[in-house]
């Protein structure tokens, strides 16, 4: 049975930076189709941030809140406060034990994703990192240990990072190309399979 706890929630942290930091132009690429380009770059200098500063903290709610200070404090975009609000919202979620299972993690991360919801007011649909983060949390959230879990949440995002390629954008700046937004996938949403991917990976033996 996995037990979360701040070395893993940091590894979760630094894991995520580090391949944002590696698929930053990819990134950037994805942003320069259908916004304006500083997605990879945003997220690479928010990210090493966090990294940073999950440093010193001793439990899961100080790494996460930590982590979500510092990209909303440092990171340029509609995208670093989101994912800096997920982050710290689940933080707050959790009290101060230094251990929590994996339920208790799943239904941090669903408190995170009511934060992101309520800050940029995107439902699923509407081409957001929220399709790709929307049903990863919700396979955390049907249960099950986080080391089947998350390789599962993983797979969930690729899904919908992949779904939003034919959706229109409703909301953030590829709004702005209506129509001519489809045939390119969001860049949240890719970074949101990375952030998993760096998840699965923290939990993984
Ligand atoms: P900006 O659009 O300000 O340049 P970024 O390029 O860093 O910011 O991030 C763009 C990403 O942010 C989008 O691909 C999308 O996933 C996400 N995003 C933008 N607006 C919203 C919103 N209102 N709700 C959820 N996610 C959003
Ligand atoms: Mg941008």
């Amino acid at each position: 049975m996995t037990t979360v706890d701040a070395q893993l929630c940091a590894a979760w942290i630094t894991g995520a930076a580090a391949l944002v930091a590696e698929h930053e132009r990819e990134l950037t690429e994805l942003d320069t189709a259908v916004g304006d380009g500083d997605h990879g770059l945003n997220l690479r200098r928010g990210f090493a941030a966090a990294a940073t500063a999950v440093a010193d903290a001793a439990t899961p709610a100080a790494v996460l809140k930590a982590a979500g200070a510092a990209l909303i404090n440092s990171t340029g975009g509609a995208s670093g406060p989101l994912y800096g609000t997920f982050l710290r919202r689940a933080g707050k979620a959790l009290g101060d034990a230094e251990t929590v299972g994996s339920g208790e993690f799943a239904a941090a991360l669903a408190a995170g994703l009511d934060g992101v919801r309520v800050l940029g007011g995107a439902a699923e649909g509407d081409k957001t990192m929220i399709d790709a983060l929307g049903p990863a949390v919700a396979v955390l959230g049907g249960g099950g240990d986080l080391a089947t879990a998350a390789p599962a949440a993983y797979e969930a995002a690729v899904a919908g990072r992949d779904a939003t390629a034919s959706m229109v954008a409703r909301k953030g700046r590829a709004s702005y190309l209506g129509e001519r937004s489809a045939g390119h996938v969001d860049p949240g949403a890719a970074t949101t399979v990375l952030l998993f991917a760096a998840l699965a990976r923290a939990v993984g033996p």
